[in-house]
């Protein structure tokens, strides 16, 4: 495979703050000889671990990139040993658009990776991250939220890996980003996912979803701004111990959490985000949303637990996922 095109405008690997773009040429109507500038900051300070934080992975998710953007602009090189590496808005023309997927390709980036430094630009994109970014980190976080589509109760995660070793390792920094809630995540189709190809390195990785409905919260900003001064103290990046709140342990053990759409129409939510639910209990009702006199088509948890997260807006189409029902430990 060629060469990626993408080239950085600072250097990844000198001393001090650095803010910058990762240029990636891209000749198109609008401009001929332009390119495709993905933000980029690198704080460093002599040696030390390396942390790599993500935003913008999809987007519509709001709280990494602000998170990042604060960071970005508030850390020090003085506070620091080692160094981070911040990408906020990783698909900059998703973020731009305001979509989840690039409106370029269509790429949804956490479906492109490892990438293609011959693909289209998601995948160019997916590509320079996974062969030049991620090799140089020892702990990955990626932020994520419910985007347009879902909203989440506020959570930090990590996957169960066959490696027990490194699995433990993600545990523990997902403890240590001290989310309201913690999430031990068995992922159900994670081909293309950044999280499959961070753990397939080897690397310590911590994923979350913040909420979401299209915005962020103050709320739930804070909750990324906490969590990822956490993650860095947790890493000896930063001095100092995490600020540690109580957390609620959930598990998430198999498809029975999740709970998708067979009607589509208008939604009655019976239980909200954080609710507790028994098995088959009623949580939530479609209404046809062309026609009165008919009963609405009942959905009906497959286990019980708390809604962790649920569908926006209030339409749904058949297929669309519209609740997941997580375990507390
Ligand atoms: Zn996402």
């Amino acid at each position: 495979m060629m060469k990626n095109p993408i080239q950085p405008t600072i250097p990844l690997d000198a001393d001090g703050v650095h803010h910058g773009f990762l240029k990636l040429p891209y000749s198109r109507d609008d401009s001929a000889w332009g390119s495709v500038m993905i933000p980029i900051t690198v704080i460093a300070n002599g040696a030390g671990p390396t942390a790599l934080l993500t935003g913008g992975n999809h987007g519509d998710e709001y709280e990494g990139p602000i998170a990042l953007q604060n960071l970005a602009t508030s850390l020090s090189a003085d506070e620091v040993r080692g160094r981070v590496i911040i990408v906020p808005i990783m698909n900059t023309p998703a973020f731009q658009a305001g979509t989840r997927c690039s409106p370029i390709d269509g790429g949804n980036m956490n479906r492109n990776f490892p990438g293609r430094s011959d693909g289209s630009v998601t995948q160019k994109i997916a590509h320079y991250v996974a062969t030049h970014l991620v090799p140089l980190a020892d702990i990955v976080l990626d932020f994520h939220s419910g985007g347009r589509t879902l909203d989440f109760l506020p959570y930090a995660a990590a996957h169960v890996l066959d490696n027990k070793i490194q699995e433990s390792a993600c545990m523990a920094a997902m403890q240590a980003f001290n989310a309201p809630y913690s999430v031990r995540m068995l992922e159900i189709d994670n081909v293309g996912m950044f999280d499959t190809e961070v753990e397939t390195q080897g690397k310590v990785f911590v994923t979350t979803e913040l909420g979401g409905a299209g915005t962020a919260t103050a709320k739930s900003v804070a909750i990324a701004g906490k969590g990822t001064r956490n993650l860095l103290k947790h890493a000896g990046i930063l001095s100092g111990a995490p600020d540690l709140s109580e957390t609620v342990q959930l598990d998430m053990p198999d498809e029975d959490c999740f709970q998708f759409s067979m009607d589509a129409g208008l939604i009655e939510y019976l239980v909200d985000l954080g609710d507790t639910v028994q098995k088959n209990q009623m949580i939530a009702r479609i209404w046809p949303s062309d026609r009165t006199g008919c009963d609405p088509v009942s959905c009906v948890a497959k286990r019980a637990g708390i809604l962790a997260a649920r569908h926006v807006p209030g339409l749904v189409k058949m297929g669309d996922f519209i609740g997941l029902v997580a375990v507390p430990v």
